[in-house]
């Protein structure tokens, strides 16, 4: 028998200010996560896997500039664009990871490669770009990722050391991510970003981290992470809401809020996770003014949100 599906998708956590949110604005981070939503919704519905679903939903993400992953991502110390992405299969617990690639236009069609390469998981810079060469993956110039709000929220901050989460510098969106559960109840998760605004020294969060940023397990949840990656990092967070229910026996609510409510403020750490198990729970938790955010489940409206 067919069990039902479902599928979430996130466009970012952290202080998102209602002042600086136009209707106009407002209007394009939903459609964004709406159209990301149906293309992973629609593949679920036609008993595909969840794995393509979440490529799917990220992939229409990265292509949205108003999203920090793929096109629309921030700018690094050095003024330019650097993406990590990965992505976990809960079925096989294989996943694929990429840091720190420029120009290649869909990183999480490249992590899914790599998975699917059986070779590597975790692969980064010059090495993960010839890799998408080899594999003949779609390149774009630099004007592709330009857009004039990134360059102008980068010079901000560029002359100081400070890294910034990118909804925190101005309006606009963080990393995207999403989990969902097929018709066979199997999980998968997928996150892609640009990153923090003004990174540098190579620096990585925990996007690309498989057990940080991304898990995805059919006998616990799939779980997508939002927020200041190095507290991610620390906390292990994605692999912590699966152990919390693989060895504490906890609902997904239950680690889910664990995680995010106290764990995650207990450190002074900012940002939300979604998750969802292989019977259609889906869980939508963050500890920060906003996380854009869309879920539907077989049977029921789709949903979109920004605030609390
Ligand atoms: N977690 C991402 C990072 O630290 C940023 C974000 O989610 O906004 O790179």
């Amino acid at each position: 028998m067919n069990k039902k599906f479902a599928i979430a998708v996130h466009g970012g956590a952290g202080t998102i200010s209602r002042k600086l949110m136009t209707p106009e604005l407002e209007k394009k981070y939903k459609d964004g996560l709406s159209e990301a939503v149906d293309s992973g919704f629609s593949i679920l519905e036609t008993g595909g896997s969840a794995l393509l679903a979440v490529e799917a939903a990220v992939r229409s993400l990265e292509n949205d500039i108003h999203f920090n992953a793929g096109r629309g991502s921030v700018f690094t110390h050095e003024g330019k664009n650097e993406m990590d992405a990965s992505i976990m299969d809960g079925k096989t617990l294989m996943a694929g990871a990429v840091t720190g690639v420029r120009n290649v236009r869909n990183p999480i069609i490249l992590a899914r490669t790599i998975m699917q390469s059986k070779e590597q998981v975790f692969v980064g810079g010059k090495g993960a770009e010839d890799f998408a060469r080899e594999h003949r993956l779609h390149f774009e110039d630099d004007k592709y990722f330009y857009s004039q709000f990134r360059y102008d929220q980068w010079q901000k901050v560029k002359d100081s050391e400070a890294q910034h989460m990118d909804h925190n510098v101005d309006v606009e969106l963080g990393t995207v991510g999403a989990v969902a559960v097929d018709k066979e109840g199997n999980v998968a998760a997928a996150t892609s970003t640009g990153g923090m605004t003004n990174k540098r020294f190579g620096r990585i969060g925990d996007t690309p981290i498989i057990g940080s940023g991304t898990y995805a397990n059919n006998q616990t949840c799939a779980v997508s992470c939002t927020g200041h990656g190095e507290y991610f990092i620390r906390l292990v967070t994605a692999y912590d809401v699966s152990c919390l229910m693989e060895y504490k026996g906890m609902s997904l609510k239950e680690a889910c809020e664990f995680a995010i409510m106290k764990k995650m403020k207990d450190v002074g750490g900012e940002g939300g996770l979604i998750a969802v198990d292989a019977n259609a729970n889906m869980e939508l938790v963050f500890n920060c003014s906003g996380m854009y955010r869309s879920w539907h489940a077989e049977g029921e409206e789709p949903v979109v949100k920004i605030y609390k």
